[in-house]
C-alpha cells in the first residue's frame, strides 16, 4: 500500500477526533448544536448508505461469494450489540435519564457504540487497501457521523448522572476504538476480505437501523431532505475523486 499508508493515518486520525468533537460540544448551546447535529445524520444517513450500497457491497461480493453471509452477520453484530445486549440506545441525544441511571445500562449502550466504532475504523483501512478513491470515500463516508457519535457517548454519560471526565472519557472509549479499527487492518491485506463484508453490514446498520430512524423522528421535511442530499454529496465525492485520483 506504500505511500498510502500515511494518508489512511491521517483520514483516520481525523475521524478519531471527530468523536471527541462530537463529546466536546455537549455542553454547547442547544438550539445551535441541533440543527448542527440533524443535519450530519441525515446528510451521513444517504452518503453512508450509497457508499455501502453502491460500492463496498459490490466490491465484497467479487472478492468471494461468501462475503453475502459475512455482511448479514456484521448488520446482526450491531443489533446483537447495540441493541439486545444493551436494552437502551439510540443514536442522538439521550435524554431519558431514567433508564439511563442504571450504570449498567449506560455501559452497556456505550459498549455497544465502542464495538462498532471498531468497524468504522476497519471500514475505512480496508478501503484504502482496495484503492486510494475507495478509502477517502469511505473516510468520507464515516467521518460525517463521527460528530453525532461522539455526541451520543458523551450525553449517554450525562444522562445517568455521570460528569466531568466519565463524559469525555466516553467520547475518548469510541475515538481510540475507531482508530485501533484503522491500526488493525492496516497492517495485512488478508484481513480486507473479512474486513470489508463484515464493515459493510455494520455500516448498513448504522446508515439504516441507527441513523434513519433518528431522521424520521424529526418533524418537517428538512432533515428527511437531507438524506438525499447525502446522496447527492457521495457522488459528486465519487466524480471528483475519479477526476483527480
Ligand atoms: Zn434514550
Ligand atoms: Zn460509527
Amino acid at each position: 500500500m506504500g505511500s498510502r499508508y500515511f494518508m489512511l493515518l491521517a483520514l483516520g486520525l481525523a475521524a478519531s477526533l471527530a468523536n471527541i468533537i462530537g463529546g466536546w460540544i455537549v455542553t454547547s448551546q442547544d438550539q445551535i448544536r441541533r440543527n448542527f447535529l440533524n443535519a450530519l445524520v441525515s446528510l451521513g444517513a444517504g452518503f453512508m448508505l450509497s457508499a455501502t450500497i453502491l460500492e463496498v457491497i459490490p466490491r465484497s461480493l467479487k472478492i468471494s461469494e461468501e462475503s453475502a453471509a459475512i455482511i448479514l452477520a456484521g448488520y446482526l453484530f450491531v443489533h446483537l450489540v447495540e441493541h439486545t445486549i444493551s436494552t437502551h440506545f439510540h443514536f442522538g441525544e439521550e435524554t431519558h435519564h431514567e433508564e439511563m441511571m442504571d450504570a449498567r445500562a449506560a455501559y452497556s449502550a456505550l459498549g455497544g457504540l465502542v464495538l462498532h466504532a471498531f468497524f468504522d475504523g476497519a471500514l475505512i483501512a480496508a478501503g484504502f487497501w482496495v484503492s486510494m478513491q475507495l478509502g477517502i470515500l469511505l473516510f468520507l463516508a464515516i467521518f460525517l457521523h463521527k460528530i453525532p457519535e461522539g455526541f451520543t457517548a458523551a450525553s449517554i454519560m450525562r444522562a445517568s448522572g455521570r460528569s466531568g471526565a466519565a463524559v469525555v472519557g466516553a467520547a475518548a472509549a469510541i475515538s481510540i476504538s475507531t482508530l485501533a479499527g484503522v491500526v488493525s487492518i492496516a497492517w495485512s491485506y488478508a484481513l480486507v476480505q473479512t474486513a470489508l463484508p463484515f464493515s459493510a453490514g455494520v455500516t448498513l446498520y448504522v446508515a439504516a437501523s441507527d441513523l434513519i430512524p433518528e431522521v424520521n423522528k424529526e418533524k418537517g421535511i428538512k432533515v428527511s431532505v437531507g438524506v438525499f442530499l447525502g446522496v447527492v454529496l457521495f457522488l459528486i465525492s465519487e466524480f471528483l475523486l475519479g477526476m483527480f485520483l
